[in-house]
């Protein structure tokens, strides 16, 4: 999966938490046979919660690309690809990183 959080290459130690782009930490996690990085267990979570709703929401069994932009606070608007299909949403996560609001843009 090619991820990019706010327009930048994510998703391993040298460019950045998956989901926050954040580059310390040191957590990682295998999602779909990837092992990509995350700053924290938290973002490893959110992540994961929001990879399955979009599978769940799609019926995608993988995701090729996946773009974030925002963060905790404003929440995030994604869009996310499979082959040549393309799925655009805004996600708000709670303390706890599940999700709290998801929206499907278009
Ligand atoms: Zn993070």
């Amino acid at each position: 999966m090619k991820i990019e959080v706010n327009g930048n290459r994510a998703g391993d130690k040298d460019s950045g938490c998956a989901l926050c782009g954040a580059t310390w930490g040191n957590y990682y996690e295998e999602i779909d046979g990837e092992k990509l990085f995350f700053c924290c267990e938290m973002c490893a979570t959110g992540f994961k919660n929001m990879i399955k709703e979009v599978k769940y929401r799609t019926g995608w069994k993988a995701i090729d690309n996946l773009s974030i932009e925002g963060n905790y606070y404003r929440g995030r608007t994604c869009v996310a690809e499979n082959e040549e299909k393309r799925y655009k949403f805004y996600l708000k996560f709670d303390d706890n990183a599940k999700i709290a609001t998801f929206e499907q843009i278009e």
